[in-house]
């Protein structure tokens, strides 16, 4: 596989960070070009990152001396290092909008974890075992940007990476109402366990935003490509409440569920057992084998157990049982950082390197 010159704008962000360690020993894409706020640029990487860095594993040795861009200031010179970038800013959405759109018209293909063009209709939102298909939009988009090779490919919000997965396959099947609470984990704010004390032995009831991205995004997912952009699907139809509780990683979903389809819970296990995708498919380097994890332990998914699984990569499901009001009830968790932001966003830009959508 060729070798991609990559960019991380954001990168001394949380997400960014994550990008930084994921792509340090990627075996198709090399970092190259970092960037963040005029607050960051021009100094080096380490020495910006080394009293807020939230990771796990230190600050990649090869990224410790890189000094960092201005992300608006210096576009045209980090479009000439890089083949493309991640983007995951915290900026007002016009300016990202704005900021993304400048990167693509300049050739430069973005995939981005922000949410300013999520509803674009244009712009796929990719994950990348559902709804590949999607990435055809792309032609449609450069001809509205004028660009060859630029285009700008989103990933949804992190809060629906567990249950728009487990639901997608039953798709089929005639899943009407579906019923989501989310028990959403602290590093989705960009803050930790220690930098945000009002968290501890406390539940928040309100994230600001996300219940409808939780709602709507997942129609856009399940859409259908049409004369040059992504329609919407009707159906099934979404409800939730997302809650933020004390937990540094990973979000949990509780979710209720009818299904028109009278399917026992083994053919459901077994569906989702079955079920992968295009990245299994091409065998993508950060694919997970089993992309949905059943658990038939009662007690099981436990957001600290299994967040990681897979390298943090895979979705993990439990408790399916039939339910009074609803057909089903099921918990489902993913890592929010990983699948849900970063680890996302690097398994999208392989399936568009794959795709030769990113050349
Ligand atoms: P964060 O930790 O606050 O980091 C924000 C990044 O944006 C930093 O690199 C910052 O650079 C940069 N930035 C801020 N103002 C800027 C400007 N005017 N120009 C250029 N860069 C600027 O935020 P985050 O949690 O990483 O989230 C970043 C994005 O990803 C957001 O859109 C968020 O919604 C999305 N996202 C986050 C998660 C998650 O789990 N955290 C999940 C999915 C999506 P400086 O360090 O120089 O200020």
């Amino acid at each position: 596989m060729k070798q991609y010159r990559v960019g991380i704008i954001g990168a001394t962000g949380m997400v960014g960070q994550r990008f930084a360690l994921l792509l340090e020993n990627h075996p198709w894409f090399r970092v190259t070009a970092l960037a963040a706020s005029p607050r960051s640029a021009g100094k080096k990487y380490g020495d910006v990152v080394k009293d807020r860095w939230l990771m796990p594993k230190p600050i990649p040795q090869s990224m410790q001396d890189m000094i960092i861009y201005d992300a608006t200031g210096d576009i045209k010179t980090i479009t000439q290092q890089v083949d493309f970038v991640f983007c995951a800013v915290d900026m007002k959405k016009d300016e990202i909008r704005e900021l993304e759109e400048a990167y693509a018209k300049l050739e430069c293909p973005v995939v981005s974890n922000n949410s300013a063009h999520r509803a674009t209709p244009d712009v796929p939102m990719i994950m990348p075992e559902l709804n590949p298909e999607h990435a055809a939009v792309i032609e449609a988009q450069r001809r509205r940007l004028g660009t060859k090779r630029g285009f700008i490919a989103v990933k949804s919000n992190c809060s629906l990476q567990s249950y728009v997965p487990a639901v997608y396959p039953l798709l089929p099947y005639g899943v009407g109402r579906v019923l989501v609470s989310t028990y959403q984990a602290i590093s989705g704010a960009g803050k930790t366990l220690e930098s945000c004390p009002e968290i501890i032995d406390n539940v928040i009831p309100y994230i600001g935003g996300e219940e409808e991205k939780s709602e709507r995004e997942p129609m856009k997912i399940f859409g259908k490509l049409e004369g040059g952009e992504i329609i919407p699907a009707s159906a099934p139809s979404f409800t939730s409440q997302c809650l933020r509780v004390p937990v540094s990683d990973g979000h949990l979903a509780a979710v209720f569920m009818d299904l028109e389809e009278n399917l026992s819970k083994q053919q459901i296990i077994d569906i989702w057992k079955s079920f992968s995708g295009k990245p299994q498919e091409l065998g993508l380097p950060s694919a997970p084998k089993q992309f949905l994890h059943y658990f038939e332990e009662e007690n099981l998914p436990q957001t600290k157990l299994q967040r990681d699984l897979e390298n943090g990569m895979a979705i993990s499901i439990g408790r399916l049982r039939a339910d009074t009001q609803y057909s089903y009830k099921f918990v489902c968790l993913s890592h929010n950082t990983l699948r849900g932001a970063a680890g996302g966003g690097v398994l999208t830009a392989e399936l568009l390197c794959a795709l030769g959508y990113i050349d």
